[in-house]
């Protein structure tokens, strides 16, 4: 299998092959496709497995078809490993919400409409709650990522999440990935997602 062959626009299959990407690793050759096709996906990957432009890929493919709004949410991802990723294509308005940072400057970040929102649960849903201005930015948002949803999920963060898919619309797409599968996991799963595809290692 090439990257040609994944469904992906000539843009994204010639950037990743002067990012030295010669081939699809696994969980890539799988779940492109699946995403590409309009299916949400449950993936058991560990970092290294090249998770990351599994969903970075098609999410950049179909943003350069509609470039409206917020079109991306991740959560739970490490921020800097997560922008990089991401960032390796024609680069899309990319904001990075995590605590610690001011709150105002972080709701003017949102107001631009940024294509693509990196964030904690812990920060997006404090913003989401406490400015009615920003659930509304979500609201023709296509993807939700949860990266690394084992541990997202560790630190107690069902309100969080919840407040989260109170605010994304219904009819997007959700690419859940995790090391371990987990009975939080499968909650989480069954609040979010819509019959995933489901890779494994
Ligand atoms: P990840 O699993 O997303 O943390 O990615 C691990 C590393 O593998 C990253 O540094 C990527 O740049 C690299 N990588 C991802 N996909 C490929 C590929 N198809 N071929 C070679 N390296 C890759």
């Amino acid at each position: 299998v090439t990257f040609g062959d994944l469904g992906l626009a000539e843009w994204a299959v010639q950037t990743c092959k002067e990012l030295g990407m010669r081939k699809p690793t696994p969980v890539q050759a799988h779940c492109v496709p699946q995403i590409l096709a309009g299916r949400d996906v449950l993936g058991l990957a560990q970092t290294g497995s090249g998770k990351t432009a599994a969903f970075a890929l098609p999410i950049l493919h179909r943003l350069s078809l509609d470039p409206y709004g917020i079109f991306a949410l991740g959560i739970g991802l490490s921020a800097g490993r997560a922008v990089q990723g991401i960032g390796v294509m024609p680069t899309p308005e990319c904001t990075v919400i995590v605590g610690g940072m001011d709150m105002l400057t972080q709701a003017q970040s949102l107001m631009k409409r940024p294509h693509v929102v990196i964030s904690t649960p812990g920060r997006i849903k404090v913003l989401l709650d406490e400015n009615p201005d920003i659930p509304p930015l979500f609201s023709n948002t296509k993807f939700l990522v949860l990266d690394e949803a084992d541990r997202v999920l560790d630190v107690g963060f069902e309100e969080e999440l919840r407040v989260i898919f109170q605010c994304l619309p219904k009819k997007r797409q959700t690419l859940l990935f995790s090391a371990t599968i987990t009975s939080d996991l499968q909650t989480l799963l069954e609040l979010s997602s819509n019959k995933p595809f489901f890779y494994e290692a």
